[in-house]
């Protein structure tokens, strides 16, 4: 019997399209370990809603593969699993988070101390951030022509079929899911999740298919419309590698092809829509301060307007303005909220309230099931208008507009304020207009026309010290 080799799962828990795990299962008898380290990432440990969803998924990974399950820093783990075992040789996927270069040294020492192989493959993004450079061999800082160069690169690596390993006989000891303590307890604030969510690769697979059957013939122009259901949902799959970037794109071509071309324009948008994910992640790796500082350096002296009371109230989606508060309320009950309310609620914290956008973003890393370190950031920043290619700072979202542009009958609002059920359509996103608007709903915290004053006024002043 050959020495074993270790499959070592990250945000990679599927079988199929998966690079590490096919050279793994080449090599010889497989360990797959999964490892809960909640020391390496710092303040950035996975949030409640991660963690949900990290239980559901490993769970159903772990109905076809024996995983071996640890707690503690990864690279400490990966040492003392390879000792045990005499595992001749590990498999890992690369990961971009800002923290993992390092980590992954760690791990490579830790294999050549225990004189084993170590091996890393690529497969959470269609492009290598070292292989996407501008003219001059830089990183693109620009959405449009980093799209350009991935197009022009030709199509991803075709995606593969399922891995079949052959799993090792060892004397690992192999604790229960239950003892990574990944579910909330009391109170369980999960429970909304459960109906909207299939965690694991079968769900990926299914929600791909679904979206591709009767979701993407309407991409294009109905994506920012969150009273419909037009986009793909598939931001947490993708988030834990339960489905490949190369699948999704491969899929979606075939969609497109056997269309004849009448699938072109929402196909295109689409993919589009994946490569800002790849434009997040190779800004991430490139800026590893991405997540906390901003990209545009005149922005660290942004006059922010501390509030814990405003904080907490645009937190539990009681501001006032009801587009703001339907998306919170939907982020706290199923763990996602709608790119297009994630901009206005984040728009609405930042240039409203005047609150510093990391605060969002921790609020978002701790309640999204898709909370993700390279797109959870950029987007931020991006409605901060202090990102690489942002949204400039002085367009300030008016929630009322932005309201009857994209949800005209009110029906996302009435979904998740149930105070506005009897409100007119046309009254929904400005109900303190009404003769006698509903008593159980707040009225606006801040009145939009000052709040934008503010806002740029505040903008002006660190254009003024840049001057
Ligand atoms: P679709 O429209 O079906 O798009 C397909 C895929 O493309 C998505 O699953 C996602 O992987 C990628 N994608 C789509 N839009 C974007 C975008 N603007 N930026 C980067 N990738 C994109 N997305 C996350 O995955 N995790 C986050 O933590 C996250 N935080 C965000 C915070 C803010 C303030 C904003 C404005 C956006 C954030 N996004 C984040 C981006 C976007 O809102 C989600 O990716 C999208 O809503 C997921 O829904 P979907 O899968 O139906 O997307």
């Amino acid at each position: 019997m050959s020495a074993p080799v270790i499959m070592w799962f990250r945000q990679d828990l599927r079988l199929s399209d998966h690079p590490a795990l096919a050279a793994a299962a080449a090599a010889g008898p497989v360990i797959p370990l999964f490892v809960l380290d909640d020391e390496t990432a710092g303040d950035w440990r996975w949030g409640g809603a991660s963690r949900w969803w990290l239980h559901r998924s490993l769970e159903s990974l772990g109905a076809s593969v024996p995983l071996v399950l640890r707690r503690g820093r990864a690279d400490t783990v990966l040492a003392e699993v390879l000792k045990a075992t005499g595992a001749k040789a590990l498999y890992f996927t690369r990961d971009y988070a800002p923290w993992s270069p390092a980590l992954e040294q760690r791990v490579k020492a830790v294999c050549e101390q225990a004189g084993a192989e170590c091996h890393r493959y690529g497969g959470f993004l269609l492009h290598e951030p070292e292989a996407i450079r501008n003219g001059s061999g830089a990183f693109f800082k620009v959405y449009t022509p980093f799209s350009k160069a991935c197009f022009a690169k030709g199509e991803p690596r075709a995606a593969k079929g399922p891995v079949k390993p052959t799993w090792a006989t060892h004397t690992l000891e192999r604790p229960a899911l239950e003892s990574l303590a990944l579910l909330p307890t009391r109170p369980n604030w999960a429970t909304g999740f459960e109906p909207v969510w299939r965690p694991g690769e079968a769900g990926a697979q299914a929600r791909l298919v679904r979206f591709l059957d009767d979701g993407l013939h309407r991409y294009a122009d109905g994506r920012d419309r969150p009273d419909q259901e037009n986009t793909s949902q598939l931001s947490p799959h993708l988030h834990w590698g339960e489905i490949s970037p190369h699948q999704v794109w491969q899929a979606t071509r075939q969609a497109m092809d056997s269309a004849a071309g009448r699938l072109d324009r929402d196909g295109e948008k689409f993919l589009k829509e994946v490569l800002w994910r790849e434009f997040s992640y190779h800004l991430v790796h490139h800026v590893p301060s991405f997540p906390e500082t901003p990209f545009r350096p005149e922005f660290a002296d942004f006059p922010w307007a501390m509030n814990d009371g405003a904080l907490k109230r645009w937190q539990q989606g009681q501001t006032g303005y009801p587009i703001v508060d339907a998306g919170m309320r939907e982020l706290w009950t199923t763990g996602i909220m709608h790119n297009r309310v994630r901009m206005i609620a984040a728009s609405f914290l930042i240039k409203h309230l005047l609150l510093p956008w990391q605060e969002g973003e921790r609020w978002f890393w701790d309640t999204l099931v898709d909370a993700d370190i390279g797109n959870n950031a950029a987007s931020w920043q991006w409605v901060a208008g202090c990102g690489a290619d942002a949204a400039p700072y002085f367009r300030i979202f008016n929630p009322m507009l932005q309201g009857e542009k994209f949800d005209p009958n009110g029906e996302y609002v009435k979904r998740w304020v149930p105070e506005l059920k009897d409100v007119p359509a046309a009254s929904i996103h400005k109900p303190w207009e009404m003769t006698l608007p509903p008593k159980a709903y707040p009225s606006p915290m801040i009145d939009h026309n000052k709040a934008r004053e503010r806002a740029l006024a505040a903008f002006a002043a660190i254009k003024k010290d840049e001057a």
